[in-house]
């Protein structure tokens, strides 16, 4: 009997450890404890198709996001949904490679595929973003969700780096942080670490990545801003990227997202304040 009792709560412990975090990787039987184990909170990684300079992947925006939720989750568990890359990359429609939607399609279909996570369970959705193009895009969306009255909150993962990361950043940087940006010595330096496979870092010095400076208008802001100074949808210095400083990111970012999950599964106040806020939203006509 004992031999038994033991046998099932090592089975069990056994069965619970390999709930697997992806939503695609999910068994139907398991969605319950996948609710239940991740306080029915998603991840929504967002990613995009954009060329990254001569040297990394296109799809690098989504293998960071991709990554940081695999590794933020075997500490914090939350599932995973599967890899999205529908975000706004309209600046880079002359390149090759790049998938660019309309544009509200890229909103409806953001929109539906929040709505259809909480139709399965899901009350919580935390977008994590690898894209410098899309940040605008989610907090409009996200501001928009008070148009209707909804039973789901989404947040919006939007670290800030601690002063002891940025000190160490420093020590370790190479090209100067000004024009350190898209497919530049940290993301390549990302890539490096998680996708070596992947980065062709010979071919980072064969186009320019430097700012070329050709609009000056101050105080103004236009569409084709960033056209205008990166042509080559490429901006700062590859070649000086290396392992090392993309591990130090990437263990940043993660330690910060495993503590942002713990915040938000143990959040009940937002959507607490939702819920009294559309509640009010009702009451203004009176009926
Ligand atoms: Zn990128």
């Amino acid at each position: 009997m004992r031999l038994l009792v033991f046998f099932l709560l090592f089975t069990t412990c056994a069965v619970a450890q390999k709930l697997p975090a992806r939503w695609d990787e999910l068994v139907a039987s398991d969605w319950p404890a996948a609710l239940e184990k991740s306080s029915r909170t998603c991840i929504l990684p967002i990613g995009i198709l954009e060329k990254h300079g001569p040297h990394v992947p296109l799809g690098s925006d989504l293998i960071k996001v991709r990554e940081w939720a695999a590794r933020a989750t075997k500490d914090e568990y939350a599932v995973v949904f599967p890899d999205y890359f529908y975000g706004q990359i309209n600046e880079a429609r002359h390149q090759p490679g790049t998938f660019s939607l309309p544009s509200r399609l890229v909103w409806d279909l953001l929109d539906a595929t929040c709505a259809e996570i909480a139709r399965n369970g899901f009350d919580k959705i935390v977008i994590i973003n690898g894209h410098g193009g899309n940040p605008e895009l989610i907090r409009y969306f996200i501001q928009s969700q008070l148009d209707k009255r909804r039973d789901y909150a989404v947040y919006f993962f939007d670290p800030q780096p601690s002063p002891e990361f940025n000190k160490k950043m420093a020590e370790m940087r190479k090209s100067d942080p000004a024009g350190d940006q898209h497919a530049g010595e940290k993301e390549t330096s990302s890539l490096l670490y998680l996708r070596p496979d992947l980065v062709k870092q010979e071919r980072a010095t064969q186009e320019s990545g430097k700012n070329q400076k050709r609009l000056s208008l101050p105080n103004l802001y236009t569409g084709i801003w960033w056209y205008a100074s990166y042509p080559n949808h490429y901006a700062g210095e590859g070649a000086t990227g290396s392992k090392e400083l993309g591990k130090l990111i990437t263990e940043d970012t993660v330690d910060a997202l495993v503590k942002a999950l713990k915040v938000v599964k143990a959040d009940k106040k937002t959507l607490e304040l939702q819920k009294e806020y559309f509640d009010k939203v009702d009451q203004v006509g009176g009926k």
